[in-house]
C-alpha cells in the first residue's frame, strides 16, 4: 500500500427531513449566500421553494446563480465569481447534481484569484484559498459532494479539464435520497455508470497489498449493480436511492483510491468526448469502460488475473481460466449497462455520428490524461485510444 493523506472534513447530513438544519450549518460561514443551481429541476421538485423559504425566515441575503448546465461551462463560473464579488458574499450554497457543485467549487476558488477563472482550471496551483461551500445534492453520481475535484468545460477551446484543491472540499453536504426521486431513468443510469467507472479507474491498479481498497471497491460495485435496477423500476424506492447516494459518495472520497489507485484512463477519454460533443458524462463512460477493459485484456496478459478476479467477485463469473473469466466479466458489464440499465451502448446513440474527430480526440486524451506514461493501469498510445474509440461505434463483442 502506498502512503497517502486522507483529509475529508465534509460534514455529511444524510437522510430525509434534515433541511431545517441548513440555516444553522450555513450561518457558521455567514448570512450572505450565493445560491447556485442548474436548469430548473429544483424548481419543479419544490426543493428551491423550501430552501428559499428557510433562508428567508432566518434573514439570509440570497443572490442567485442559475442555469448551470451539465458539463458546467466556464461562463457560469465567471458569472458566479462576478456575483460573489459584487455582493460581497460569504458562502456558496450549491443545490443540484455534480455540475452545479463542481461549478460552485471553482467559483469558490477563483474568487480569490485576480485573473480569469479558466486559469485556475488549467493550473490548480493558482488557487490558494476558497469561499466556504455547502451543497444539497440531487443526483447520485460524481462523489463531488465529499471530494476536492471539479470538472469544467470551455466550449470555445473544446476543453474539459479537472482541477482540484483541498480548500474546495464542501464544508457540508446534505444527502437526502428523496431529493433524487425525480432524477430521470436516463440520468439515474448515467449516474450509476459514473460511479462504476470511478470504482474501476481505482480498482484496476498494480499496487501490492491493497486488500481494503479492493474489497471495499468490490462491495460498492455490487451495491450499484443491485440497486440501480431497483431505482429504475421504482424511482421512489428510498433504500435503493439511499444505497446509490452513499455509494456515489464513498466511491470517490479517497476511501477506494488512497494508497492504491494510479492513473485514470476512461475519464480522460470521456472528457474529450464531452469536450467535443457535450455528451452526458456517465453515458460516455458506460460506452468506453467495457471497450477499455477489452483493450487491456488483449494488450497485456498480465491484466488477466486481476480482471478475472473482478469478474468472479463482482459479476459472479464461474470460470477457471483467467482470460476467459476476464472476457466474461467484461461481457457481463456491457450487457448489464445495455439490458439492465437501458443505456444505448454505441457513440451514435449519443449523437456522435461521425468518426472524423476520433484521431484528434485520441491525441488529446493521451496528452491531457498522460495516458502514455507509466501511471495508467495499461499505458496507451494515440493508436490504442483511437482503436478503443472506434470500437465504441460498433456493438461490442468480447
Ligand atoms: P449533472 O450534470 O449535474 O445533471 C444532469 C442533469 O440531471 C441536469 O439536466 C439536471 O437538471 C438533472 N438533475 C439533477 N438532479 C435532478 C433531480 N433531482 N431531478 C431531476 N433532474 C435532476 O449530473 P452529474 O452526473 O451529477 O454531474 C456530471 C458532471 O460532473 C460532469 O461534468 C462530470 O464530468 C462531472 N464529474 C465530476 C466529478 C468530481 O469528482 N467532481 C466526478 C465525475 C464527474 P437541472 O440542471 O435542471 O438541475
Ligand atoms: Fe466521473
Amino acid at each position: 500500500m502506498n502512503n497517502f493523506r486522507m483529509y475529508v472534513p465534509t460534514d455529511i447530513r444524510f437522510g430525509k427531513n434534515r433541511l431545517e438544519e441548513l440555516p444553522e450549518v450555513l450561518a457558521e460561514y455567514g448570512k450572505k449566500v450565493l445560491l447556485a443551481y442548474g436548469g430548473g429541476s429544483i424548481k419543479k421538485s419544490g426543493l428551491y421553494d423550501k430552501v428559499v423559504q428557510l433562508l428567508n425566515e432566518q434573514n439570509f441575503t440570497i443572490v442567485e446563480l442559475t442555469g448551470i448546465e451539465p458539463n458546467p461551462k466556464i461562463e457560469s463560473v465567471r458569472e458566479g465569481v462576478r456575483l460573489v464579488r459584487e455582493h460581497d458574499l460569504d458562502v456558496i450554497l450549491a443545490v443540484g447534481g455534480g455540475s452545479v457543485v463542481d461549478a460552485a467549487k471553482v467559483i469558490a476558488g477563483a474568487v480569490f484569484y485576480e485573473g480569469d477563472a479558466w486559469d485556475v482550471v488549467v493550473d490548480k496551483s493558482k488557487m490558494s484559498k476558497a469561499l466556504p461551500l455547502v451543497d444539497i445534492l440531487t443526483l447520485s453520481a460524481t462523489g463531488t459532494e465529499m471530494n476536492r475535484n471539479a470538472v469544467i468545460s470551455n466550449t470555445k477551446t473544446n476543453e474539459k479539464f479537472g482541477t482540484s484543491g483541498w480548500e474546495l472540499i464542501p464544508k457540508a453536504s446534505f444527502l437526502d435520497p428523496e431529493n433524487t426521486y425525480t432524477v430521470s431513468s436516463y440520468q439515474t443510469s448515467a449516474g450509476s455508470a459514473d460511479i462504476m467507472s470511478h470504482l474501476c479507474e481505482q480498482y484496476f491498479n498494480r499496487t501490492q497489498g491493497v486488500d481494503v481498497q479492493t474489497n471495499v471497491a468490490e462491495a460498492l460495485m455490487k451495491t450499484v449493480i443491485q440497486n440501480t435496477p431497483l431505482a429504475l423500476e421504482n424511482p421512489n424506492d428510498y433504500d435503493a436511492r439511499s444505497n446509490l447516494m452513499w455509494a456515489s459518495t464513498l466511491a470517490l472520497n479517497g476511501l477506494v483510491g488512497n494508497g492504491a489507485g494510479q492513473g485514470w484512463t476512461c475519464h480522460p477519454i470521456e472528457h474529450e468526448l464531452s469536450a467535443f460533443y457535450d455528451i452526458t458524462h456517465g453515458i460516455g463512460l458506460a460506452i468506453v469502460t467495457p471497450r477499455w477493459l477489452k483493450f487491456c485484456i488483449e494488450k497485456d496478459d498480465s491484466t488477466h488475473e486481476r480482471i478475472a478476479n473482478w469478474a468472479r467477485n463482482v459479476w459472479n463469473i464461474i470460470e477457471e481460466n483467467d482470460e476467459k473469466a476476464a472476457r466474461l466479466g467484461v461481457r457481463a458489464m456491457y450487457h448489464y449497462f445495455k439490458d439492465n440499465t437501458k443505456i444505448e451502448m454505441t457513440l451514435q446513440a449519443t449523437g456522435i455520428t461521425t468518426t472524423e474527430k476520433v484521431r484528434e480526440m485520441s491525441e488529446l486524451a493521451v496528452k491531457h490524461g498522460g495516458l502514455n506514461s507509466q501511471n495508467p493501469y495499461v499505458p496507451m498510445t494515440e493508436n490504442d485510444v483511437e482503436k478503443v474509440l472506434l470500437d465504441c461505434f460498433e456493438e461490442m463483442t468480447v
